[in-house]
């Protein structure tokens, strides 16, 4: 097992984000995390990457705990995010913002070896690389998050709602890009409130309701789950 979550607790002062998360992910896995806003997705990728603290619990990685270490350390070990909204640098260039994402690699080989791969998964990044990223429409800035946090050469990558205020037609593209970066042998946690086009993509999904998992099973038996279908897939298809 790759990622293995355990019991994980998380708050913010008096609200209790999480109580009692578990969550498994194997190694070349596409696993979705769906849910209504605030119901505890955010919290759970920013408690992997060491972003967010845990009040209790256990987060294991590759056999070594993980939840107690700063977020650049757990970058170190090859988990790389890409933060819901983007966040990207708006008035550094395409190229300054990947670069930002290679800070943990000290190979000059391997970090254009990188950029290159991103820049043939995004051939828009490699034309638009000395634009400013502020000036990148919504679905450009959003191929730069998930570049950047590639330059990190991730084992294992969290996406936290990368089809956020896109159009159908770029939803699609961005994930038929998952696939393909999927293939090449990265694991992904993918957050998502879009989920007829997470479950088309993932392998396994779980279902998290007010801070607590609620259903978990095969991405196949989720889209034809009459509850999940009632609460999470009533939208038009895409
Ligand atoms: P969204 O899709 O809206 O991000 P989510 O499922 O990712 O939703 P979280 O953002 O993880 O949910 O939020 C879980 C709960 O924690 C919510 O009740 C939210 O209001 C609360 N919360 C999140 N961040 C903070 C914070 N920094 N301070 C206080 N409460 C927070």
């Amino acid at each position: 097992m790759m990622l293995d979550v355990h019991n994980l607790h998380v708050r913010y002062g008096n609200v209790r984000a999480l109580h009692g998360i578990d969550l498994q992910v194997e190694r070349g896995e596409i696993v979705a995390i769906l849910g209504a806003n605030g119901a505890g997705k955010t919290t759970t990728l920013n408690a992997i990457s060491g972003l967010v603290r845990p009040a209790s619990g256990k987060i294991v990685f590759n056999g070594q705990s993980i939840h107690r270490l700063p977020a650049h350390r757990v970058v170190g070990l090859k988990i790389a995010q890409s933060p819901e909204g983007r966040r990207i640098f708006g008035t550094l260039t395409v190229q300054e913002n990947l670069d930002l994402g290679a800070f943990t690699t000290n190979d000059p080989g391997q970090v254009k070896k990188n950029l290159e791969w991103i820049f043939s998964l995004f051939p828009r990044l490699a034309e638009r690389r000395r634009q400013l990223a502020g000036t990148l429409s919504g679905g450009e800035q959003q191929m730069l998050a998930i570049g950047r946090a590639l330059m990190a050469d991730p084992v294992l990558l969290l996406l936290d709602e990368p089809s956020l205020g896109l159009a159908p037609v770029l939803v699609r593209q961005i994930f038929k890009t998952i696939r393909e970066i999927n293939e090449a042998g990265v694991t992904v946690v993918l957050v998502e409130q879009n989920a007829r086009v997470a479950l088309r993509l993932a392998h396994r999904g779980y279902v998290m309701e007010l801070g607590k998992i609620v259903m978990s099973d095969s991405a196949a038996s989720l889209l034809e789950n009459p509850d999940v279908v009632r609460a999470y897939l009533g939208g038009a298809g895409m």
